[in-house]
């Protein structure tokens, strides 16, 4: 048995004219049911409020892009789960909706409440499907797209899998349409593909093959096997868990070694860091090598930001190159004192730091 989250995107869900596409939902929603009969768990993260929301309204007046969203979220968001309710329903599968945003998972306190609530619905046999609270959100403080919400979801759950459901089949070697284009199977652990990613977006979503990349690569080093496919095609979701070899897709091929939940949380926490700690050289390759190793104050060389103990902060070589992201154990304040002394507390301990190798 497997914990399975499946992401779905706005183009699966959502006819070109804006209204839901209630044919690929209904195979989407057979599809999870036959896994939850297969004894897997699944977390649903679905797009498709804005899009269904566009198909349901004309607005009496021209609106920016944030009024429009909001608009629009809180439109679709309701038929969507209306639609996600009755077509589960015939299952005898009882849904519930996680509406979040990225303030809830900034702090560790945050973190945990969303992953108790997640772990309380799944112990109860209720299908959460998640979503970004577009109406609440701020944007500057927007998930670039649900392909980062499914990842931190992922991540948090501790799943098994994460199936990235988009309107292609997976990542190709050069854009799809070209006729010398391949379809790439796997990708190792820490195999490059930044000279294959083709930078395109395409119909409703926010999200690209480029973001869908670099989540799928950071999920896979954590641990979670990652399934990027195509949603419409029939049956996908079912044959990628049963017999993956039939079905066209790439997968993100685990690293063996997976992270603690403890260090995941902190590996999706770069964007909320609070602040910024430089370390020399010395530090720098200290915290790079292979040897557990905090960070300790006498490495350090500027303080910036301002942050208190169990906050995020990122960790900066000498030429600003990205060393490592942690859980701060000093405030700003009490690190900004410590710095370049011996015998001081770790800024970030080992536990609570993730180096970038
Ligand atoms: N939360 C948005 C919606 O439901 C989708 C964001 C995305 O495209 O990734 O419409």
């Amino acid at each position: 048995m497997s914990r399975i989250v499946v992401k779905v995107g706005s183009n699966v869900l959502t006819r070109r004219d804006g209204k839901p596409d209630v044919t690929n939902m209904s195979a989407l929603v057979d599809q999870i049911a036959t896994l939850r009969e297969d004894g897997h768990e699944v977390v649903l993260v679905s797009s498709g409020a804005v899009a269904c929301g566009r198909g349901a309204i004309n607005p009496s007046r021209q609106l920016d892009s944030v009024a429009s969203r909001q608009l629009y979220s809180s439109i679709g968001q309701i038929r969507l789960i209306n639609l996600y309710s009755q077509l589960f329903g015939a299952y005898g599968i009882v849904i519930g909706q996680v509406l979040t945003q990225k303030e809830n998972f900034d702090s560790r306190s945050g973190y945990l409440n969303q992953r108790a609530c997640m772990q309380t619905m799944l112990e109860n046999g209720v299908l959460p499907i998640v979503n970004e609270n577009d109406t609440a959100s701020l944007t500057e403080l927007m998930f670039t797209d649900n392909d980062e919400l499914s990842g931190l979801i992922a991540a948090m759950t501790d799943a098994d899998i994460l199936v990235i459901l988009s309107n292609v089949d997976g990542i190709y070697t050069g854009a799809p349409s070209e006729p010398g284009s391949r379809l790439i199977g796997r990708v190792a652990p820490g195999e490059d593909l930044s000279g294959y990613v083709v930078a395109s977006k395409s119909g409703f979503g926010r999200g690209g093959m480029g973001t869908k990349c670099g989540i799928a690569r950071k999920l896979a080093d954590e641990g979670v096997a990652v399934y990027i496919a195509c949603g419409t095609r029939p049956g996908v979701l079912v044959d990628l868990i049963r017999r993956p070899a039939e079905v066209p897709h790439t997968l993100f091929v685990p690293a063996p070694d997976a992270l603690s939940t403890v260090k995941r949380w902190i590996a999706h926490s770069a964007s909320f860091a609070k602040g910024v700690v430089r370390v020399d050289a010395k530090a720098a390759e200290a915290l790079l090598s292979d040897r557990p190793t905090s960070l300790l104050p006498v490495g350090v060389t500027a303080v910036e930001g301002e942050w208190e103990e169990g906050d995020i902060v990122t960790i900066l070589g000498p030429s600003a190159e990205r060393v490592a992201v942690g859980r701060a154990s000093l405030s700003s304040a009490e690190t900004a004192e410590a710095m370049g002394l011996r015998g001081q507390r770790p800024v970030v301990h080992y536990d609570y730091l993730y180096t970038e190798n």
